[in-house]
């Protein structure tokens, strides 16, 4: 095992250690692909809906590769690509062609993938997100379209061989390759920019963008350089991400891993490396082939591909608002930090029940409704999501989520209770109105009652006495069992003052002066 291969002794997890970031800048590409949401495939008109179907189950001669088989262009999916390179602000060119993409490899029987090489659907376009470190924005050099293979199966059969099997179900299916310039600096910075871009084909609906699923693989090229220096050092690429986490924990381990391997005197090489989740280490899949071996040529079966300004404008036009865009909106014409707008943006049942309570409540405070959308409604939300979706922002939600809000605000109803208003609300579909009622929630607010009660549970509670004067926290203690007493009716707020401005006023006791 060479140095190359050994893990470091250390690996912080998500973000390499401070020390070697101070010698080294990080220098990373991320290519993505991504399976577009056709109702058939790329260039035949098998279902794409194989997901779960029995292997070889959606094949024809086209996508099995069979010689003499025929392509035809998938209309839904060049547009599923116009409109990427249109929501990153990428140009289209007037006219682009398919290549052939030519290696050997048995998931890929006509021994050449249609792709595109020279001229992309999409180019020079660009993705802005934040980052703990503030916004950034990466460059994307290109969006392509290209068919995906077949998948291998490697198993081991009854009678102890090993074998591989071939499934074409996936072969043919329509993928999208969005390449970014190396401009990424940090394992963080990947991540997001990862995230961002899920969020972003999610939005303009033509991926469900599931790393998970294998709908979008992220692979990531990593190389250092010396802090102020300009030439990029050796790339390496890696693969087998399967989640966010591990493209951040994979890309800091591999920033950790070349920086020692350089300090240690070696010569990098150009790796393609796999990511292992459960060590938490990569290691070496194959040495990079000398790259571009592929010799691309024009693909002879298709003609080439008009992309009329017309038909670009009308997609363009038919865009969504955009993630950055509704962030935007948020901060700038609600006043949500822009904390809380990315939190609420990078969920679509948050931002929908956002949109859907401001609608039916104009008036109400933005951030009062956010933070019940981001705290409690999400989750309830997420407890009942697979459940049942009802009583979750369909068209009615809005109103009965705003009347709550209402009455939060307004004093009527306390915070505790509202919880409570709003978990039934979601498991029943009731209104809000009527549990409000039915359950006798109306929130103490008078001082006078307050005080009362507060008095009460002071007394009742001399050891909590005690331990305030000894300097211990207990004023949560005492608060929770005002809210207790009440039946969380009492306001919380109000409650906090009342129970510290009586501790304070309590006669002075236990040990006298004379014991200290
Ligand atoms: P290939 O087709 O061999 O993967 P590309 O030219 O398409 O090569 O580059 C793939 C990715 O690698 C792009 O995202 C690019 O920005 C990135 N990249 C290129 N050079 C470097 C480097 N020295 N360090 C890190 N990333 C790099
Ligand atoms: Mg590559
Ligand atoms: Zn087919």
């Amino acid at each position: 095992m060479s140095t190359a291969d050994r893990p470091p002794d250390r690996v912080a997890d998500g973000a390499a250690g401070s020390d070697v970031l101070d010698r080294w800048e990080p220098v990373i590409g991320i290519e993505v692909h991504c399976q577009l949401r056709t109702e058939s495939k790329m260039f035949c008109g098998c279902s794409a809906a194989y997901d779960g179907a029995p292997p070889n189950s959606h094949t024809c001669p086209v996508c099995l590769g069979l010689p003499g088989a025929l392509p035809t262009i998938n209309r839904r999916a060049v547009e599923g690509v116009l409109a990427t390179g249109a929501a990153i602000g990428a140009s289209t060119p007037d006219a682009t062609r398919w290549d052939r993409k030519n290696y050997f490899y048995p998931d890929l029987p006509k021994g050449y993938q249609i792709s595109q090489y020279e001229l992309p659907l999409a180019a020079h376009g660009s993705l802005t997100f934040d980052t703990s470190g503030g916004p950034v924005t990466i460059g994307v050099t290109r969006a392509h379209l290209e068919e995906d293979t077949a998948k291998l199966i490697h198993e081991t059969d009854d009678d102890g061989r090993r074998v591989s099997l071939v499934d074409f179900n996936r072969s043919g299916a329509p993928l999208m390759e969005i390449v970014t310039d190396p401009d990424i600096r940090s394992a963080e910075q990947a991540r997001r920019y990862a995230e961002e871009l899920q969020l972003l084909l999610r939005a303009i609906d033509v991926s469900d963008a599931d790393m998970e699923h294998g709908q979008m693989r992220v692979e990531a090229n990593v190389s250092l350089r010396r802090r102020g220096t300009e030439p990029f050092g050796t790339r390496v690429e890696v693969k087998n991400m399967n989640s966010f986490r591990s493209v951040e924990r994979a890309i800091a381990f591999e920033i950790e891993r070349q920086a020692a391997a350089i300090e240690a005197g070696e010569t990098l090489t150009q790796d393609t490396r796999g990511w292992d989740d459960t060590r938490g280490v990569t290691y070496v899949m194959r040495s990079k082939e000398d790259s571009h071996d592929y010799r691309y040529f024009p693909e002879p079966d298709l003609p080439p591909l008009r992309v009329d300004p017309a038909w670009l404008g009308s997609i363009r036009a038919a865009l969504p608002e955009l993630p950055a865009a509704r962030r935007a909106r948020y901060v700038e014409g609600a006043g949500l930090s822009s904390y809380d707008a990315a939190v609420i943006v990078a969920d679509p049942a948050m931002s929908a029940a956002f949109e859907a309570i401001r609608a039916a409540g104009p008036d109400l405070p933005p951030k009062e409704v956010a933070n019940l959308v981001s705290g409690d409604y999400a989750r309830a939300a997420k407890a009942t999501a697979g459940r049942s979706a009802d009583g979750l922002v369909g068209r009615s939600a809005g109103p009965e989520l705003a009347d709550l809000v209402r009455r939060v605000v307004s004093g009527d109803l306390s915070r505790a209770n509202a919880r409570e208003v709003l978990d039934e609300h979601i498991a029943s579909g009731r209104a809000v109105a009527a549990i409000v009622e039915e359950r006798g929630f109306r929130q103490i607010s008078d001082s006078a009652e307050l005080d009362g009660i507060v008095a009460t549970v002071i007394a009742d509670h001399p050891k909590a006495v005690a331990d305030y004067r000894a300097g211990k926290p207990t004023i949560g203690f005492l608060v929770g069992q005002v809210m207790k007493a009440t039946g969380g009716r009492a306001n919380a707020g109000l409650v906090q003052s009342a129970v510290r401005s009586q501790l304070d006023r309590l006669p002075a006791e236990g040990p006298g002066p004379a014991d200290r």
